[in-house]
């Protein structure tokens, strides 16, 4: 099924293939039949548009988001226009275009890329300010900047700015959850804010061992029990 889902906090938002849509039926309308469909991840339905970054490319998602791919790695247009046997001009048109949408391709990329860990930290912002904060005070009206990391791709999938509260906790893990395809497990220094914000975002917070790697705490956030429900 070559239709991905349109909302931005499903796992499978903006990916097509995944098995995730069904089609649900057909309604009338002045230009035509329009199919319906859902998604079976997140339960949203929505009509026949196309809700993937590439929308109106005659081309099949998949080559258009594998020849990005190969740009990103360091391949020049004409290569991945050779290896995909298409026009340079046709490469050219699809880069434009994800430039376009940079933030809409971004995020399908970093959902294909599978995430399988995250590291988590504030970093103090010395604007102004002459001495670090002691660490163990938990909250402080400072700004920070709080980061979440894939150490395996080296990139950094959400930052925000903010005081070291709670609410920038869970703005971090909210981006990461919406940006992030699966479960990621999660590491960070202990504060307390993660596994909250976990907890909110991705439900039911289990098993915390220490790993050798800087003695930091790995968090493993399962998907929500059924039965619990968070506000
Ligand atoms: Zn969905």
């Amino acid at each position: 099924m070559d239709v991905a889902c349109p909302n931005k906090d499903c796992g499978h938002y903006g990916l097509i293939g995944q098995g995730n849509i069904a089609g649900n039926g057909t309604y009338q309308t002045r230009n035509g039949r329009v199919r319906k469909y859902v998604c079976r991840s997140c339960g949203t339905s929505f009509c026949d548009r196309r809700n993937t970054a590439f929308f109106d490319l005659k081309t099949e998602d998949e080559k258009v988001l594998l020849a990005l791919k190969m740009i990103v790695k360091g391949m020049s247009m004409r290569s991945v226009a050779e290896v995909l046997e298409t026009k340079l001009d046709t490469v050219r048109n699809w880069v434009q275009r994800a430039a376009e949408h940079s933030e809409e391709v971004n995020a399908v990329l970093l959902k294909e890329m599978k995430v399988s860990k995250v590291e988590l930290d504030e970093l103090w912002t010395f604007v102004q300010k002459k001495t670090v904060p002691r660490m163990e005070r938990y909250e402080d009206d400072g700004t920070w900047v709080w980061v979440a990391f894939d150490p395996e791709h080296k990139v950094v999938l959400a930052h925000v700015v903010g005081v070291r509260k709670q609410s920038s906790a869970n703005k971090l893990i909210k981006q990461v959850r919406q940006k992030v395809a699966g479960i990621p497990s999660f590491c960070s220094d202990g504060l307390r804010f993660y596994r909250n914000a976990l907890l909110r975002s991705y439900g039911r917070v289990v098993s915390f061992p220490r790993t050798g790697l800087r003695g930091r705490l790995r968090i493993h956030a399962l998907v929500p029990d059924e039965n619990l429900r968070y506000a």
